[in-house]
């Protein structure tokens, strides 16, 4: 037999015994194809053509994947041909597969180098940073705005997309209320990319699990840099100090800052002021998006804001009557 039947021949006998995780798919002069799976999305098909001359030349490598980037694939065929470059003269196609299932193996952010991509070119700006950390399949990222910067490290688990990345912050220059808020919200829509809402809407399309690593950045990336510019609905003021140290340390400082439930940003004094005075009717609500505001250190309804309003009023009243009286 010649020299690409024996391999073949051995191809057949080995492959799916030696690396793990795969099936082979076909097996002809034509084309050898080779299914290799890690999990759902680290997963890879390795085509292999024998040109004219092997084994002096090299193996040609083709690899496809549905949810591993075009470019990384590129590389990684590239790298593959040159593995194979290094034994040429004999049989190159298991030292290949080899090479790529070792490669899926260290380097499990591959299932979602889509995203990392999109990630970078689209949404990063020139100062965000983002580190990839293979060895324990997580992403750092470093992002600053003004005097304000944030670090983040998110996690992507094994069975990723199915399970959501997790995050924890490294560190930040932002005030208590703002640091809780960027970690729940992030943390919610990673959630909601792997978990069908509780109430479905009728005729919605049934719920698919999304993958949750460009969600969560992006959220990160966009409120980081558009906080310290926002401006308190009462005063039109900005809410954060131009300087991070220049934060007040009680979060019931008058200049501290509030975030009431639609999202939007107060100074503690000018929203305290702004739910305690009238007029009451209807309720309060955003100056800046005319939503019902609610804030949980604020829980008055508006009846009783009225009621003690009124209450304040009369006692300012007597109190001026009494000045009047000793004027
Ligand atoms: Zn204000
Ligand atoms: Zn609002």
């Amino acid at each position: 037999m010649g020299f690409v039947e024996d391999e073949l021949q051995e191809i057949k006998a080995m492959v799916e015994k030696h690396i793990t995780g795969s099936k082979l798919e076909a097996c002809i002069p034509a084309m050898v194809r080779v299914n290799i799976r890690r999990t759902k999305f680290k997963q890879l098909i390795v085509c292999l053509q024998f040109p004219k001359n092997y084994p002096a030349a090299n193996i040609l490598v083709e690899l496809k994947s549905r949810h591993i980037s075009q470019k990384l694939l590129d590389g990684l065929a590239n790298l593959s041909e040159k593995e194979a470059k290094k034994i040429l003269g004999k049989p190159q196609i298991l030292h290949v597969l080899k090479f790529v299932r070792n490669f899926i193996d260290e380097n499990p952010l591959c299932c979602c180098s889509e995203e990392i991509s999109e990630l970078k070119q689209k949404i990063a700006r020139p100062s965000d940073e983002i580190k990839l950390k293979q060895k324990t399949s997580s992403i750092l990222v470093i992002t600053m705005e003004g005097e304000y910067s944030c670090k983040y490290n998110i996690t992507v688990p094994e069975d990723y997309p199915d399970t959501r990345v997790s995050l924890t912050e490294v560190s930040s220059s932002y005030p208590p209320v703002v640091r809780r808020w960027l970690l729940a919200q992030a943390q919610e829509l990673a959630r909601q990319c792997v978990e069908p809402p509780t109430r479905c809407r009728p005729g919605a399309p049934p719920f698919v699990v999304k993958p949750s690593l460009l969600p969560v950045v992006k959220f990160l990336l966009e409120a980081v840099h558009s906080i310290p510019a926002a401006v308190c609905g009462v005063c039109c003021r900005t809410c954060l100090p131009p300087h991070p140290q220049d934060v007040p340390s009680s979060e019931d400082d008058p200049l501290s800052v509030e975030r009431v439930y639609c999202g939007h940003f107060y100074h503690h004094a000018c929203l305290d002021t702004y739910i305690k005075t009238p007029p009451f009717a209807g309720g309060k609500t955003c100056h800046s998006c005319s939503l019902k505001i609610y804030h949980d250190k604020w829980k008055l309804s508006p009846a009783l804001v009225e009621a003690r309003w009124a209450h304040k009023q009369a006692r300012q009243r007597e109190l001026d009557e009494a000045i009047d009286f000793f004027a």
